[in-house]
Formats: C-alpha cells, sequence, structure tokens
C-alpha cells in the first residue's frame, strides 16, 4: 500500500537512536537541547521548546500566551481536532473562519469576526502550504492580537526564503510518525519571544526551578510533557534529511500538476511563486458532480492499493463541538470536506511509483463520471 504519508527511518537514525539506548541519559539531557538548537537554525527561530506532542506544544502555547475562560480564538475548521481542542480545554471558545479550496483559512474573512474578546488567530498550513501570512500578520498587529501558527504540516515551507516557524507569536510542529520528519511522537513550540520560550520550558517540566545542590521550587503550574532523549536524537538525524525529503515530495507533485493539468473533474493545491511547501499532503479536490461517489472512489483507490485520505471532518461537525458550541456550517470547509481526497506523496516513493498513483486516480475518478448526483 503507498500511503498518502508516511515515516523514512535509514541506518543514520538507528544508529543514533541505539547510541542514546546505550548512554547514561534517556530522559533528560544533551539531545533534546540540540534538537531545539537545530530547529532554531534550520526555521531562523530563536527559541524551539520541544514536547512529546504536537498537542502537548499547542497546550503550552495556549497556556502561555494565557489563553482562558472567556477568550475567543478566530481559526480554521479544516485540521485536526488538537488545533481547537486545546484552546477549548482551556475554556476558550473556536470562532470558526471559512477555508478557501486550497484548505488555508480565508484571510479576507478574518477581520470581520474579530470582536472585543478575540485573543488570537490561530492558523494551520494546509498540507504544507503556507497560509497569507504577511496580510493575517497585518491584521493581527493592527487589531493586537496573538498569531498562532499550527505548522504541524509545514516544517520545511517557506514564504520568500523565511521559513515557516518564524511567522507570528508561536509556530507549533509535529513530529508524529507521518508528519514531514518524525521523532516517533513529538512536537516543539518556535517561538522569537523569550518570556513565552521560559514559560514554555516550566510548562512542559513540572514548573519546576532548580536551586543549589536539592532544592528546587515550583514556580508555576506545570506536567510532564517532555521529549525523550531518544526522540530528541532522531529529531536532529531526521531534521538533517528534511530537504532531501521534501525535494522527492515536490518532484512527485510537480509530476502530479504536469499529469493533472487541465483535468476537468478536479482540482490541485496551487502554490504561490514566492513559496515552498513541505508537501506534507498532495490534496485533490473533486468537482461538485463526484461528491456522491466519493466514497465509492476512495473505496476503489483503497482496493488498487493507494493508501488515500480525507483531510479534514470540519472540526465542528465532531458531536463534541456540536453539542458544546451549537451546530455550525461554513460552505466552503463542507464543500471541502465534501471534495478532498489526500493521495499518496511521500519520500519513499519511487517516480513509478507516482506513475501509478497518477494513472490509477485519473482511471478511477473518470470511471464514475457518469454516476454523478441524483438530488
Ligand atoms: C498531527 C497534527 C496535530 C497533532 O500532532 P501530534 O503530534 O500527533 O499531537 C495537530 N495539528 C495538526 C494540524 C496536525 O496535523
Amino acid at each position: 500500500m503507498l500511503s498518502y504519508s508516511t515515516q523514512l527511518i535509514d541506518d543514520d537514525d538507528i544508529a543514533v537512536v541505539t547510541e542514546v539506548l546505550k548512554s547514561s541519559f534517556l530522559a533528560q539531557g544533551p539531545r533534546v537541547a540540540a534538537f531545539e538548537q537545530d530547529l532554531c537554525d534550520y526555521t531562523g527561530a530563536k527559541y524551539a521548546v520541544a514536547f512529546n506532542s504536537a498537542t502537548s506544544a499547542l497546550y503550552g502555547a495556549y497556556s502561555v500566551a494565557d489563553i482562558k475562560e472567556g477568550d475567543e480564538i478566530i481559526t480554521t475548521p479544516i485540521s485536526f481536532v488538537a488545533t481547537s481542542n486545546m484552546f477549548v480545554t482551556l475554556g476558550a471558545k473556536p470562532i470558526w473562519c471559512d477555508v478557501k479550496l486550497d484548505g488555508n483559512i480565508n484571510e479576507k474573512q478574518i477581520e470581520k469576526l474579530i470582536t472585543p474578546k478575540t485573543k488570537a488567530i490561530v492558523v494551520v498550513d494546509f498540507a504544507g502550504k503556507p497560509v497569507e501570512m504577511k496580510s493575517i500578520e497585518s491584521i493581527a498587529k493592527k487589531h493586537n492580537i496573538l498569531l498562532i501558527d499550527d505548522a504541524s504540516h509545514a516544517l520545511g515551507s517557506s514564504i520568500e526564503g523565511k521559513k515557516i516557524g518564524s511567522f507570528g507569536d508561536m509556530s507549533i510542529f509535529s513530529f508524529h510518525a507521518i508528519k514531514p520528519i518524525t521523532t516517533s511522537e513529538g512536537g516543539a513550540v518556535l517561538t522569537d519571544n523569550e518570556e513565552y520560550a521560559k514559560k514554555l520550558r516550566l510548562f512542559r517540566s513540572h514548573g519546576v526551578v532548580k536551586k543549589e545542590l536539592w532544592n528546587s521550587d515550583m514556580v508555576s503550574m506545570g506536567y510532564n510533557l517532555r521529549m525523550t532523549e531518544v526522540a530528541g536524537a532522531l529529531g536532529s538525524s531526521q531534521l538533517k534529511k528534511l530537504d532531501k525529503f521534501i525535494a522527492t515530495r515536490n518532484r512527485i507533485s510537480v509530476y502530479f500538476d504536469e499529469r493533472f493539468k487541465g483535468e476537468k473533474l478536479f482540482l490541485t493545491q496551487k502554490l504561490e511563486a514566492n513559496t515552498v511547501s513541505s508537501r506534507h499532503l498532495y490534496p485533490i479536490i473533486l468537482n461538485p458532480e463526484l461528491h456522491c461517489p466519493k466514497e465509492d472512489i476512495f473505496k476503489e483507490l483503497q482496493e488498487r492499493g493507494l493508501g488515500v485520505q480525507v483531510h479534514y471532518k470540519p472540526i465542528y461537525k465532531n458531536s463534541f463541538y456540536q453539542e458544546k458550541f451549537g451546530r455550525v456550517s461554513l460552505p466552503v470547509a463542507n464543500d471541502f470536506y465534501n471534495s478532498e481526497i489526500s493521495i499518496p506523496c511521500n519520500q519513499t516513493m519511487s517516480m513509478q511509483d507516482a506513475e501509478y498513483v497518477a494513472d490509477t486516480v485519473l482511471d478511477v475518478i473518470h470511471k464514475y463520471t457518469h454516476r454523478g448526483c441524483s438530488f
């Protein structure tokens, strides 16, 4: 099965992990700090604080930003639930902003959602395509609200040479197995704000500061959300290969773009000329007449060896959100959910694999054209 996304672990990765396992530090030691420095060097952010997952990192970021009961957060429904779960657990309310057909938040619709209660805008660089940072940053600045980037898809993406991770107040990355690089499970918050970085370090580790000898002091509420040394070492090793992974995913994506050029039954994600995408996903956006047979298309793609997936069911459609915040319906987000299929595009694939994927996608989708929707 060719997966929509998967890890690539090589002998170098295995060697560094083995080395850590034989060393005296498994939990806390120099490897996580080195990985954090590597993330700063790679992205240009001043501080990186590693966590045991992006979900934990989001929880940390929202907490140190003092997001709390009564706050409103403007965000995208086209994301993994953790993006909003972690501020909802702090008592804040999601204010859903509709998306565009590339899956990214519609920056033109943000400003009208701002109220005196708005604390932050939380964006997601869907599939690795950077959001419209310039206009979103200026909206955040103008209204004096925070901009937080859940960049879990977008390590390695950039706008005019400036890496994702260096925009807004804080950026969050995921190193889950299928993300642009992996530490098995893991995440990080990147920021230029020293105060946030200090608070994040306390937050992930019991709120405890070391004093002299045995003495320590717990100064703020904290948890154990730390990354392990094993994961940190794997992260540094993987990060060295990120640009190679992206080059492979990009080669496949450009090939798909070429094969799907002029295609009338679906759209693909177009990148702006001055941007790089990590190409975490390769989404195709079916035309409305294919919404009805989408289940059959999905099943047949799987039967023919394509590990496809749908990203994402709008978060507001989940029963928890419907019960807590009532029913919400945004036209483009709904349409996007009915349209989107992520097809295999990952760094383990050969160009022959890519050819098979393109052939199969075209073959299967064209087979269902005649079915349409019967309203
Ligand atoms: C994967 C993902 C997360 C959660 O990451 P974990 O490391 O699994 O906690 C959050 N947000 C987005 C957009 C993701 O893709």
